[in-house]
């Protein structure tokens, strides 16, 4: 359903819309969001393409919807694309008193898509840092940012990297970890492993890259 509302949204950037019947402005989108629009049209005539190649009938009744719900599927999971982590942690405050201390957002749940296969890989991402002179971010700044790098083509290896980095660039952090714990589809699916296997991926930098006691700590925080 949020897919097909956006899509009604982008209809008419600027024009006017019907929401339950009634007129209204939608109102603009950020520039973001426009950047990160994907060519539907061609993803639709891409998966017709798939399913014939599977021997399927694209034509048959159960599947004549199916390319244009993809490309939908598709707009959402990589919107993350032309997204910019730098948007979010721009919103920042400065706390006294939190200049020593670990800020950390366990649990983010979180769903990618594996590069390899396309297929997704879900799971939760734990991150931390260490503030320098107070400066810090909104928790909900750092489960964007986790969105953003998520929603796009992804290696959980890269994807663990590209967190921390962000976090390094833009709150210029004395430490930072991040550690995610995810299922990928694609092994399960396709019976590399039977059983429930979690693939495990750290990224450490600054004092947290140093320090090995403070990242011992960290590390217990994070696997509570
Ligand atoms: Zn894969």
């Amino acid at each position: 359903m949020r897919a097909e509302l956006e899509l009604i949204e982008a209809a008419s950037p600027t024009g006017t819309a019907r929401r339950n019947g009634r007129r209204y402005r939608p109102a603009p989108e950020p520039e973001y969001a426009q950047r990160s629009r994907v060519d539907e049209a061609r993803i639709q005539r891409a998966v017709r393409e798939i399913l014939a190649a599977i021997g399927e009938d694209p034509d048959r009744e159960g599947l004549l919807d199916t390319p244009a719900r993809v490309a939908r599927a598709y707009g959402e999971l990589f919107a993350g694309m032309r997204q910019d982590a730098g948007v979010h942690l721009a919103r920042q405050f400065d706390q006294e008193h939190a200049g020593d201390d670990v800020v950390m957002l366990r649990s983010i749940p979180f769903s990618s898509m594996c590069e390899h296969h396309l297929l997704p890989f879900t799971g939760r991402a734990h991150v931390a840092y260490l503030p320098d002179h107070g400066k810090v971010t909104g928790l909900s700044k750092l489960a964007r940012t986790v969105d953003v790098f998520a929603r796009r083509p992804q290696l959980q290896e890269r994807l663990t990297g590209q967190i921390a980095d962000a976090l390094v660039e833009h709150l210029d952090p004395r430490g930072v970890a991040v550690m995610i714990e995810a299922e990928h589809s694609c092994l399960r699916l396709r019976g590399a492993c039977k059983d429930e296997a979690e693939m495990v991926t750290t990224a450490f930098r600054g004092a947290l890259a140093h320090d090995r006691e403070l990242r011992t700590e960290v590390l217990g925080m994070m696997r509570k």
